[in-house]
């Protein structure tokens, strides 16, 4: 899957804040990463580890004391030297299809879900007049499975699970090759979470029926268990650069996660080992020269001052050689060896 053309390709992407007195925080360094057409991709880590501000980056809806490197392609299109007028018109909606963290929040509550389908049906799409637009709403609605009959409800009037599937619609209007899903499962159940994720599985294993084009997924979680039932391959992030980068079944599975924190990661699952990992991420504007996990590495040594180098995947001077069925069992012989 990975070999086919990337529809998102990013390439040394670098966020940078300017904060008062000169000081520089380092939300994002040096990713890099491809998302193919049929693929998800996972991004993971814990909170503050630079991923949302990843994704800003790729909408062009970062703060103005942000400076961006690298580039990330999509459609042709540098999306991090773009203007704001060409994100406006031709990225948010159209190239790419934004799942929002909270629906409630995106959606506007003094409007139906009718009324706001088809104001977007009329802003990213050619269809024209009444009748089309209407039509045009409704298939949107029936392709993230929003019930019809509550198409007239406005957001305070659905439950969690149809305000997700309205913002989903809304963001499946534009058929943006580029669907890109943040926290999509925050405040979810477990019931709905699995649903949520299979439903976004559903858009880019089916993007449209035939003669539709591909859909690319890149969803961005700290739910680990979420990633694990949808994503093709995982990237992890931590202190704002990507550790790992890993296809999903030999991450979750056998050999299992090679990175000692993304290993972590998955030993703090409640069914797995349930071990936290130790310590907490560094400051991004306090981050030491060499890796910034090994503070809390039980594998770090006198070369871990040394920044490692991204190598088959793996940004670590001693990558876990274990197997999957230790890393679910909790046992931890193969993260000492
Ligand atoms: S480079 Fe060293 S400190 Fe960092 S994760 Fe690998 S072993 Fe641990």
């Amino acid at each position: 899957m990975t070999e086919r053309s990337p529809v998102l390709s990013v390439r040394g992407l670098s966020v940078r804040f300017l904060m008062p007195g000169g000081r520089r925080v380092a939300a994002v360094t040096d990713a890099h990463f491809d998302v193919a057409a049929g693929e998800c991709l996972a991004l993971i880590g814990e909170s503050g580890c630079g991923k949302s501000v990843l994704a800003s980056a790729l909408l062009g809806l970062l703060p103005g004391n942000a400076e961006t490197a690298g580039e990330a392609v999509l459609g042709g299109l540098d999306l991090l030297s773009a203007d704001e007028r060409t994100l406006a018109r031709t990225v948010r909606g159209r190239l790419v299809g934004l799942v929002p963290q909270s629906p409630a929040a995106h959606l506007t509550p003094v409007r139906t879900v009718r009324s706001q389908l088809e104001e977007t049906v009329a802003a990213l799409t050619g269809v024209r007049g009444r009748a089309g637009v209407r039509s045009a709403a409704r298939a949107a609605a029936a392709r993230a499975a929003f019930p019809p009959d509550h198409l007239d409800r406005h957001p305070h009037e659905l439950s969690g699970g149809l305000a997700q599937r309205a913002a989903t619609a809304l963001a499946l209007v534009g058929d943006a090759p580029l669907l890109l899903a943040d926290e999509p499962t925050t405040g979810l159940d477990r019931d709905l979470v699995d649903h949520t994720v299979d439903e976004l599985r559903r858009h880019i294993d089916h993007p449209g029926g035939p003669g539709t084009a591909e859909r690319a997924l890149l969803m961005i979680t700290h739910d680990l268990a979420a990633a694990e039932r949808i994503a093709d391959r995982i990237a992890v992030m931590y202190a704002g650069r990507i550790v790992e980068l890993a296809d999903a079944e030999a991450f979750f599975g056998s050999p299992g996660p090679r990175h000692p924190y993304s290993r972590g990661l998955l030993q703090a699952l409640p069914d797995r080992a349930f071990i936290p990992i130790p310590g907490l991420p560094p400051e991004l504007g306090d981050l030491p020269d060499g890796c910034a996990f090994a503070a809390r590495c039980d594998r770090a040594d006198d070369t871990c001052a040394v920044l490692p180098p991204a190598a088959d995947g793996v940004a670590c001077h001693h990558p876990v050689p274990g197997t999957g069925e230790e890393a679910r069992q909790g046992t931890s012989e193969d993260v000492r060896a």
